[in-house]
């Protein structure tokens, strides 16, 4: 973390991996607001491992931009890894979050910043007329962003939308396991009635492809279950969320072995499956959740990232 130069007003905070073909429009139109908005600011961008001309083209534009950072990450991390690393690099005031395929709009970040007063803790960004695929990409987002709400407490619509803005203090010393950039801002422990929501423009990516595929869904589901866990543990620790993530099977499987005995167990075909099916779903959501809280604990203790060099 750099503590030198003077107090910044604004970070503003690009993960980017193999996007050769869109930082730079995506420097030029984030230069532009940030002037106008004539505040003190840092670009930061964190470059991923990429393997295409990404670090080539953001240090030809360093060479004449004294307001872009370039932190170099030591191979691909994964998009919650890079986000992470930007926070802990970042100096400003206040944190700006977004996309660097371009498909978030910089014009929005004026509105989202004007939103920021004191009442709150972030802002988050809920895109308008999606540019993508409806089966494919925009409905299983809505459910994910229905079921993550529910599990997280926090009432975002759009969770996927990576245009977002932060106080300092939210995002500082944060690190995120593997996909948790898709339960932001909740992981990171904000009170739900610190976080509102502002509409923004949604792109077509400028250039490349987007990095994920309907897996995704199969990870949001499979995290879903710890959530209501992770969001507590920023404020409580971990050894809360261990205890939590062992409750579930406890109880359950203590209640079935009561009902079970009840029964008379075995008592018959139905009746025993169900209460085997029970078992099974129980021990899967204990498992999920146990596993959830065991990589929040390794990230906590050795990090998420690793930098090669800061430029
Ligand atoms: N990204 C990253 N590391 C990765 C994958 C993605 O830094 O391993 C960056 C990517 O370059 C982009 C952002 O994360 O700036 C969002 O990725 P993408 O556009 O592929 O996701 P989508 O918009 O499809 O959700
Ligand atoms: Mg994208």
């Amino acid at each position: 973390m750099s503590e030198t130069g003077p107090p910044l007003a604004l970070s503003i905070v690009v993960p980017v991996y193999n996007e050769e073909g869109n930082v730079e429009p995506l420097h030029g139109e984030l230069t532009q607001v940030a002037r106008q908005l004539g505040r003190p600011y840092e670009l930061v961008f964190v470059n991923d491992g990429s393997r295409d001309g990404t670090l080539a083209r953001l240090m030809a534009l360093r060479a004449r931009d004294e307001s872009l950072r370039i932190v170099e990450l030591d191979g691909n991390f994964g998009e919650a890894a890079a986000l992470s690393a930007g926070f802990a690099h970042a100096r400003g005031a206040l944190v700006v979050t977004l996309d660097g395929d371009g498909q978030n709009d910089p014009a929005d970040i004026p509105r989202l910043l004007a939103r920021l007063g004191p009442e709150l803790d972030v802002v988050s960004g809920r895109r308008s007329e999606r540019q993508e695929a409806f089966l494919s990409r925009v409905l299983p987002s809505r459910i994910a962003n229905w079921l993550i709400a529910r599990a997280t407490g926090v009432p975002v619509h759009d969770t996927g939308c990576g245009l977002k803005v932060y106080r300092r203090e939210v995002v500082a010393g944060a690190q995120l396991p593997r996909g948790m950039n898709r339960f932001l801002p909740a992981v990171l422990g904000v009170r739900p009635t610190r976080v509102a929501e502002e509409w923004v423009n949604d792109r077509r990516r400028g250039s490349g492809r987007s990095h994920y595929g309907l897996s995704r869904a199969f990870a949001v589901l499979r995290d879903l279950p710890a959530l209501p866990v992770l969001v507590r543990l920023p404020r409580r620790g971990l050894a809360f969320g261990r205890a939590l993530g062992a409750a579930p099977v406890a109880l359950v499987g203590g209640l079935l072995l009561a009902i079970l005995a009840g029964l008379g167990w075995p008592a018959g075909l139905v009746p025993a499956l169900l209460a085997w099916f029970a078992t099974l779903l129980a021990a899967a959501v204990g498992a999920a959740i146990a596993h959830d809280v065991g990589r929040w604990a390794r990230a906590r203790e050795h990090g998420v990232f690793r930098v090669r060099r800061t430029l």
